[in-house]
């Protein structure tokens, strides 16, 4: 009674498209559930996805869930993870992505970590919150404490890959990689625009462990 009543006064709306959603629905509504432009998990490769990556590291497999444009509704929903405090919201789009995989195909998860005072800013990491939804649907475990990420650097907005990339380089440490030998990682970000960020990150886990390396973004920028 007292949730219907509040749900008049507040309605809760679509993370994606902002339409007051009706009483079974959570978190995004039926219609951009089905709309939402999604390239598959399991695309073929090489694919428009792997292209960010191909040739510049030793990997295994890239994912995407969604497909992001600049203004779209996908852009729009990561912002809310982003930026809007929304971390349950990343934890549940976690638990849908997390439904097509399991045990059999990743050992272990990786979130892409934020630098301490970033995190302590916005008090939470995304990538680990879809990374806790991943691993709570599909039983692969998940670890903070592999992938450090012990340089701030200023906003890469503007910059190319390979001054992303250059930029990043150095700003992350892997701890105990002899724990991460032989292990298949899925390392996870929110977003996938240039691929540097998996490039330096990911580039720093294969210099240290024999792990093989996979990636996972929630969206792919087109
Ligand atoms: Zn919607």
């Amino acid at each position: 009674m007292i949730n219907s009543f509040l749900q008049l006064l507040y309605p809760k709306c679509c993370f994606a498209c902002d339409e007051v959603l009706i009483r079974s629905e959570n978190w995004i509504c039926t219609r951009c559930r089905f709309e939402l432009p999604s390239p598959g998990l399991f695309l073929e490769q090489p694919n428009w996805i792997s292209h960010k990556l191909d040739g510049l590291i030793d990997y295994d497999r890239v994912h995407a869930y969604y497909v992001f444009s600049e203004g779209g509704k996908v852009q729009h929903l990561l912002h809310q993870i982003k930026y809007k405090r929304q971390e349950r919201l990343g934890e549940y789009l976690g638990s849908c992505v997390g439904r097509s995989f399991s045990t059999k195909e990743y050992d272990l998860l990786i979130p892409m970590p934020l630098h301490p005072s970033r995190l302590k800013e916005r008090g939470y990491n995304q990538a680990a919150c879809v990374a806790k939804g991943i691993s709570r649907a599909s039983g692969i475990p998940m670890s903070e404490t592999h992938l450090l990420r012990t340089k701030q650097v200023a906003s890469l907005i503007g910059l190319n890959r390979a001054e992303r990339y250059k930029t990043l380089e150095e700003v992350f440490e892997v701890l105990r990689p002899g724990e991460l030998d032989g292990l298949r990682i899925l390392l996870i970000d929110d977003t996938l625009t240039t691929g540097a960020t998996f490039l330096a990150a990911g580039a720093k886990i294969k210099a240290a462990s024999t792990g093989k390396l996979s990636f996972l973004a929630l969206a792919a920028l087109k």
